[in-house]
């Protein structure tokens, strides 16, 4: 009855009649290859989406070739079982594992993800890559004087304004406290990530409300920029965020609010931002 309710057929419809002739095409053509290894002989284990109307199930299958004593194949039995609340939840895990409670962005786990995925597209692409490092100047005192609360929504308004200041393909994350990273995928020339950290710089300098005060907020940026990817060393996920924190670094020397490049180990020198 369950198997019937998941077709959304009656008996009379799928009793007797072969697999093809039952599902829909798709939805067969989904199971063709298990259903082959089943009449082979052999056990197959699978999950596919079944959908109902509007009821969209993933189901766990095996499929169990009845063995007759001579060994033919008369057919095979099909056990399916509905996993769809275990997926469900093993979607939102993997969601939350990936993303930054306070502020929605990609967390630092995610970021490891995608930072090795960015920079083999761009090998594959033989295109640039720029990889930025961002800290809020002196977060600290933000927090002292107004609380950690405020301090929070101070990060996410930073994290928004990051967000609206780069293209939706590129990767905003929190690494963690006040730092945060971004990706910028299909750079070409040490400009390009310059023009976007200029106004990153400029929407992060409109002031600001929390608490009814009105703040005023500067970050540092520091760059790592590769023109172009071209082997596996010498562009690894590593090396280049190691260059954009030397860079960061010497964004703060300077006297933050501003930005440095690190472009091929060598370091652009840059006129401050403010
Ligand atoms: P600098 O200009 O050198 O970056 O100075 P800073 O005061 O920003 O110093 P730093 O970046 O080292 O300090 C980050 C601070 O962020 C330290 C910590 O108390 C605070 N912090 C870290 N995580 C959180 C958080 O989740 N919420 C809030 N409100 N504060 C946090
Ligand atoms: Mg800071």
């Amino acid at each position: 009855r369950t198997g019937l309710e998941w077709l959304g057929r009656p008996a009379d419809e799928v009793i007797g009649r072969r697999i093809g002739d039952v599902l829909r095409p798709l939805a067969y053509e989904r199971r063709r290859e298990a259903i082959e290894q089943g009449l082979g002989g052999r056990r197959v284990t699978f999950e596919a989406e079944s959908v109902t109307g509007d009821v969209t199930r993933i189901l766990h299958y095996a499929y169990i070739p009845d063995i007759e004593s001579d060994g033919h194949v008369a057919g095979l039995y099909g056990l399916a079982t509905d996993v769809s609340a275990l997926k469900n939840v093993e979607q939102q895990l993997s969601r939350l594992v990936r993303s930054d409670v306070l502020t929605g962005l990609a967390n630092r786990y995610l970021f490891n993800e995608a930072l090795p995925l960015a920079l083999s597209r761009a090998r594959r692409a033989q295109s640039g890559l720029a990889l930025m490092y961002l800290d809020i100047d002196h977060f600290k005192s933000i927090n002292d004087s107004l609380g950690h609360a405020a301090g929070d929504e101070v990060l996410k308004e930073f994290a928004g304004r990051l967000q609206q200041s780069v293209r939706a393909t590129d990767t905003v994350a929190r690494l963690g406290g006040d730092e945060f990273v971004i990706i910028l995928e299909g750079v070409n020339n040490v400009d390009e990530p310059q023009v976007v950290a200029r106004k990153i710089v400029a929407n992060v300098a409109r002031p600001l409300q929390v608490e009814g005060r009105s703040l005023n907020l500067t970050t540092s940026i520091g760059i790592a920029f590769r023109r172009a990817i071209v082997s596996a060393d010498a562009a690894t996920a590593e090396a280049l965020l190691g260059r954009a924190d030397a860079a960061l670094y010497e964004a703060k020397n300077a006297g933050r609010n501003t930005w440095r490049v690190m472009a091929e180990d060598v370091l652009v020198e840059e006129a401050r931002a403010a």
